[in-house]
């Protein structure tokens, strides 16, 4: 039937729609939750719940901004709270499928949930499930299985396999595009 790709979106669409109760074909892959689906704080959490469980993946607590933020110079993201010039730049980049007409200076950091669609979902699995290993080094039979948040299992011979976190994910993300502190410091000296 469908391709991978597919297969994830429709899951995801389908969580959206078990969370907020609505029918499945309300639930389209720009739909922005906030104001197409009317989804609240709480529905946010559940979502996220829900595909994590779906998927055995563990998403970072809290607002991903922030983790890309503390791998970049202080204040370089965001100052008291509300994105800067280059915090615009970074949002766009990080977040493609959002409006990036509606990311813009001073806007406060916990208001850019509110542009999320669907596919930023999509993307947030895609990406945790795409960096887990297909094959295990040390063993021929190697057959990988979830077994917990970023852990797999070889069906083989049952070690065990890290799988990145979101946390290191959006880490490299931010420190390959953006540069960390320390690589600055070195650059200029
Ligand atoms: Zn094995």
């Amino acid at each position: 039937m469908g391709t991978v790709a597919e297969d994830r979106h429709g899951q995801v669409r389908e969580e959206i729609a078990d969370c907020l109760k609505i029918p499945l074909d309300k639930v389209k892959p720009d739909s922005v939750l906030t104001d197409d689906l009317e989804a609240m704080s709480i529905d946010f959490m559940d979502i996220l719940f829900r595909l994590e469980t779906r998927h055995v993946v563990c998403f970072q607590p809290g607002n991903p901004l922030d983790q890309i933020g503390e791998a970049m110079e202080p204040d370089a993201l965001c100052r008291k709270g509300l994105l800067t010039e280059l915090g615009v730049e970074v949002v766009r980049q990080r977040m493609p499928e959002i409006d990036g007409s509606r990311v813009v200076r001073e806007m406060p950091i916990g208001k850019v949930r509110t542009l999320y669609t669907t596919r930023t979902w999509v993307r947030a699995v895609k990406e945790l499930l795409d960096a887990q290993p297909t094959s295990y080094p040390f063993c021929d039979d190697s057959n990988l299985e979830p077994l917990r948040p970023s852990v797999l299992q070889c069906q083989a011979c049952e070690r065990e396999v890290h799988t990145p976190t979101q946390r290191e994910l959006l880490t490299a993300w931010a420190t390959d595009k953006f540069g960390s502190a320390s690589n600055h410091s070195e650059n200029s000296s």
